[in-house]
């Protein structure tokens, strides 16, 4: 028998829970993401694959589903500066990104000092904390070194 936390609970059911609707596009959205937990897209991505799916939803409603959704707290949203940004199903672990600006990829991390400031620091704001993430954006390793080939060192 699969443990408890290993199924989660059906979209439809966790939106209707959380006091939305569970429109159809609610429950696609929610449903894609719960399928490829720890992926993260934007929201042109999760759209295209819906639609590949055969589920017709145009690119308006899957932002404004997906707002929804963060709103709620099913979705954390990903800021990689202006206008761009990447959603993701938020599992209630706490964790912020490094992402890479040349080949886009995304590396998870959790850090208990800054998880502990960012509860404080919005606390101070009186700012009610709904999933957003931090992301430190950067050049990743393998990128570096690909413009930067190391050099064979002289002897
Ligand atoms: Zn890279
Ligand atoms: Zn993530």
């Amino acid at each position: 028998m699969p443990h408890p936390s290993s199924s989660p609970i059906p979209a439809l059911d966790a939106l209707k829970r959380a006091g939305l609707l569970g429109t159809a596009a609610q429950v696609a959205v929610l449903d894609y993401l719960q399928r490829t937990e720890h992926g993260h897209f934007s929201a042109e991505e999760i759209h295209r694959r819906i639609a590949a799916s055969g589920d017709r939803m145009n690119l308006s409603t899957t932002y404004r589903v997906l707002n929804q959704l963060v709103e709620a707290g099913f979705v954390a949203n990903v800021s990689l500066g202006k206008h761009h940004s990447l959603y993701e199903l938020n599992t209630g672990e706490v964790h912020d990104h490094l992402v890479c600006v040349v080949c886009g990829r995304i590396e998870e991390f959790s850090d208990p000092t800054i998880n502990r400031r960012r509860v404080a620091i919005a606390k101070k704001f009186g700012l009610r904390f709904i999933g957003k993430t931090l992301a430190l954006h950067g050049v990743c390793a393998a990128c570096a070194a690909r413009a930067h080939p190391p050099r064979p060192r002289a002897k």
